[in-house]
Parts: structure tokens; C-alpha cells; sequence
């Protein structure tokens, strides 16, 4: 399945999308070569920041999404220091124009700040009006953070909650995963593979990703995005700056896993004890 439904938008979005982060320091001819391959194995989610490269991220984007931006589901976000209400409707203009385009698909709250997030979802609510971002969510909020951002958007209303949820960091399991399901919001799962850490063969969590991948024909990858996005609520953003490992990750797709590998790969990964604070990257 390529896509589900975004929150309770009645809009479907790519179960696997694409990253950016540090996008900047890829080859633009590879990156641009990458995203487009993601483009047309159906990662029409491409996720992007204010912050990436300190905009720089945006305006690659721009130029390598010339021409096909009606095939993406373009994400931004707006960081936390920007997100007063006018700070927010500013950010947002400059990222539309970085990004040459005149709307985002999805606009997020990069993490909790100290403006009041009644304003940003106020901004939002002003951006949605303007036809200026289609969806509004947050990133990085722990679930007591996104019921109260809920509470004041109203139901329906906060699409997603961008967080980090990869094999190795289960912790949105203990509480953000059950409150985005209770609540109608999609979990979107950032650094699915840990960021550059991606277990080794060597490690007993690689070891049985391998075991399973083998049996299954796929890759450990693979399997472990399949694993991410086996719950309904769950999409996820792996970032590559290469075709190759794109169409790698678009293969996780096929995948499915049986509740037998679900358990082996929970006991290779333990959850371990709901940390005071949500992690973060
Ligand atoms: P990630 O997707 O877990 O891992 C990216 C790393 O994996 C890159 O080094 C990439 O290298 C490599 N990779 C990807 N596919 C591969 C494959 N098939 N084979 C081998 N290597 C592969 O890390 P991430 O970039 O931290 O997270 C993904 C996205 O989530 C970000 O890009 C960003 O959009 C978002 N994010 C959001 C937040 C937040 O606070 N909201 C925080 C972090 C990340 P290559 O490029 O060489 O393939």
C-alpha cells in the first residue's frame, strides 16, 4: 500500500516519504536524480525545514522540484523561535518563496517553543484561509503536548505529529503512538533509520533484520521501515541523497511482515522503560 490517509483529513499521504535534512551537502545533480526516482516509485511526501541548511535545503528544492510540483506533498516547518503569529506567516512566505511554489501541503511546528501555540495554530488557521498551506501539524510533541495542541486547533485539525520512532528508539510507542490514534493524528516517523546509525550486521538487532530480510528476499532496510509503518497511524521519512538506495527504501513497500517477525525484531529492539522526556534528534 503507497498511501493512507493524512490524520483525519480524508486526503491520502505517501506511507513512505522522503527527508532532507542536510540535503544541502549532497551532489545536486544526485540529490535531484534521488528525489525524482522517490517521485515516481510514489515517496510524494517530501519533508523539509526552515532550518535545513538554514534554508538552503528549500531553495535546492525549489530548483530540483521545478516543473513537477504537482506530483509532491510538499512538508515544512517553522521553527519554534519563529512561531508567533506574525513570525509564523512571515516564515512561511519565505519558505513558499525558497521553495517556488505558492502553498505548502503541510506545515509543522518544528518542536514545542516558548511562543504561545495557540498563536502559531492561530498563523496556521490564517495560512490554511489564504490557500497558503493545505494541513497544519506538529513535530517532536510528547502526547500530553499534542492533546493540548489538539484542544486548541479543535478535532480534525492537527494532521500529524512528526517524531522520532526508528527500530532502535520504540519510546512513542509508550504514549504518542496511542494518543495519535486515539486522537485521529498521523504519526510520522523521522530518522526511520536511526539517522545514519543503522544497526550492523554485527549487532544482534542487524543480525535478525538480516535473518528476516533473507527470508522475506528484501533488505534489513527494508524490513525495518516495513516495521515502522505496519501500524494504520504510522508514516515514515527516510532521507537518501541517492537513487539507488531510494528505490531500496520505495521497496519497503512490498514488505509485510508476519506477527512472528514483529515480535522477533520487538525482542531485538526492546522498548525499554517510557523515558521522562520524548527523545529527540
Ligand atoms: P535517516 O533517514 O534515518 O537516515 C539517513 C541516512 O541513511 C543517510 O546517511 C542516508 O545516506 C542513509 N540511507 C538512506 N537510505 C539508505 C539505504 N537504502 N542504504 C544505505 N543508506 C541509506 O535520517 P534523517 O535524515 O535524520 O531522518 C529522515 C528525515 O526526517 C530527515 O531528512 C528530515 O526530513 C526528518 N527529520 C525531522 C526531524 C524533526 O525534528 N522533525 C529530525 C530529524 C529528521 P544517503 O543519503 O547516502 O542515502
Amino acid at each position: 500500500m503507497q498511501a493512507r490517509e493524512l490524520g483525519k483529513s480524508g486526503e491520502p499521504i505517501a506511507v513512505i516519504g522522503q527527508g532532507t535534512w542536510a540535503l544541502e551537502l549532497a551532489d545536486e545533480g544526485e540529490a535531484r536524480r534521488a528525489l525524482h526516482a522517490g517521485l515516481e516509485l510514489g515517496l510524494t511526501h517530501v519533508d523539509t525545514a526552515e532550518m535545513y541548511g538554514a534554508g538552503r535545503v528549500e531553495e535546492r528544492l525549489g530548483r530540483i522540484l521545478a516543473g513537477r510540483r504537482d506530483e509532491v506533498f510538499l512538508a515544512s516547518k517553522v521553527l519554534p523561535s519563529n512561531a508567533s503569529r506574525a513570525g509564523t506567516l512571515a516564515a512561511c512566505e519565505r519558505s513558499l518563496r525558497r521553495l517556488g511554489t505558492d502553498h505548502l501541503d503541510l506545515y509543522l511546528l518544528h518542536w514545542p517553543g516558548s511562543h504561545p501555540l495557540a498563536e502559531t495554530i492561530a498563523a496556521f488557521e490564517e495560512l490554511r484561509r489564504k490557500g497558503s498551506i493545505r494541513h497544519y501539524g506538529v513535530s517532536n510533541f510528547d502526547e500530553r503536548e499534542l492533546a493540548e495542541a489538539v484542544r486548541l486547533a479543535g478535532p480534525g485539525r492537527i494532521a500529524c505529529n512528526q517524531v522520532l520512532y526508528h527500530p532502535g528508539e520504540r519510546a512513542v510507542e509508550h504514549a504518542v503512538l496511542p494518543a495519535c490514534a486515539r486522537l485521529g493524528v498521523t504519526l510520522v516517523a523521522y530518522s526511520p533509520f536511526g539517522s545514519g546509525k543503522f544497526p550492523p550486521p554485527s549487532s544482534k538487532g542487524g543480525r535478525v533484520l538480516a535473518e528476516i530480510a533473507a527470508r522475506l528476499g528484501a533488505t534489513p532496510r527494508q524490513v525495518a521501515l516495513a516495521y515502522l509503518v505496519r501500524d494504520e497511524h504510522v508514516d515514515a521519512i527516510p532521507k537518501s541523497a541517492r537513487a539507488e538506495h531510494v528505490r531500496e527504501n520505495a521497496g519497503a513497500l512490498r514488505v509485510t511482515l508476519d506477527s512472528a517477525d514483529v515480535a522477533r525484531i520487538g525482542e531485538a529492539f526492546p522498548l525499554g522503560a517510557k523515558p521522562r522526556t520524548l527523545p529527540t534528534i
